[in-house]
């Protein structure tokens, strides 16, 4: 009787766990060894269950050199490779008018912005961009762009090296809300990334009840750690931001034209479960 309890537990518990029974885990079981589980979601898992589910295979990407830009990870929506905009529209929604050329596509100066066809929410997003080399302009006329989520919400793109702004605008900053933790820029026309993580903001009617939260590396450094947004970034003056606003769950992927020559390669996304 001493053995076949530890069993009939181990059993049950297995089945609850919705997985196939594990000799080994009854033999630990039996010799009164610790047997401990795991809970995902609705799933209970045995630990080092080689029955629980594993994670699809991808090809990783390679990684960018400054003459050369980088593959994305083979499950990605490659958004810009370097060869036309075709993924993209204008902010307007006619063809893009940003000059595409050497590999990389450049803000025009009062073209607009340019935004992708496909929608997206929650995602991880890659960007490389590189402010002019020519420099000039100051604080927040130096190499002046954005990457805008969910066509909403701007990590900002500015030339911050050695360019005085107010902190929440910098390089990096969602904008007006969160300063980056460090300034990790490099000089301007260096070609920088950016790996966004977002998962987006839920709404029911008019509130939000599950606010946005962003992590963003810089050039490889954290910058903004599971930042929790508590409105919009939009610029509503000289000291005010824009709020939530209700949207939709997917939406376009935004870059500014804030009248400065910024260039963009190498984008890519990967959506995320919300
Ligand atoms: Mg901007």
């Amino acid at each position: 009787m001493r053995t076949v309890l530890p069993s009939v537990t181990v059993c049950l518990l297995v089945i609850m766990a919705g997985c196939a029974t594990q000799p080994e885990a009854q033999q630990a079981a039996q010799k009164g060894e610790k047997i401990q589980y795991v809970q995902v979601g609705t799933d209970r898992w045995l630990i080092h269950d080689v029955n629980r589910p594993a994670p699809s295979v991808i090809t990783p990407g390679t990684a960018s050199t400054e003459t050369q830009a980088g593959t994305a990870p083979s499950d990605a929506v490659v958004l810009f490779d370097g060869t036309d905009v075709s993924k993209w529209t204008s902010g307007k929604g006619g063809p893009a008018k940003w000059i595409v050329r050497d590999g990389y596509m450049e803000a025009v100066k009062d073209s607009g912005p340019v935004k992708t066809k496909q929608t997206f929410g929650s995602c991880q997003l890659h960007v490389e961009f590189a402010t002019p080399s020519r420099v000039t302009g100051s604080s927040q006329g130096r190499g002046n762009s954005g990457v805008f989520l969910m066509d909403t919400y701007e990590v900002q793109v500015l030339d911050s090296y050695d360019n005085k702004t107010y902190p929440d605008g910098q390089c990096a900053a969602l904008y007006g809300q969160a300063v980056p933790l460090v300034n990790a820029c490099r000089k301007p026309g260096e070609w920088q990334s950016y790996d966004v993580i977002l998962h987006r903001p839920i709404f029911k009617g008019k509130k939000v009840v599950r606010k946005a939260t962003f992590t963003v590396f810089h050039n490889g450094v954290l910058v903004q750690d599971h930042v929790e947004l508590q409105g919009g970034t939009g610029w509503k003056g000289p000291h005010a931001i824009s709020d939530y606003e209700p949207h939709a769950d997917k939406l376009p992927i935004q870059l500014q034209d804030h009248g400065n020559p910024v260039r963009f390669r190498n984008i890519w996304i990967r959506e995320l479960a919300d």
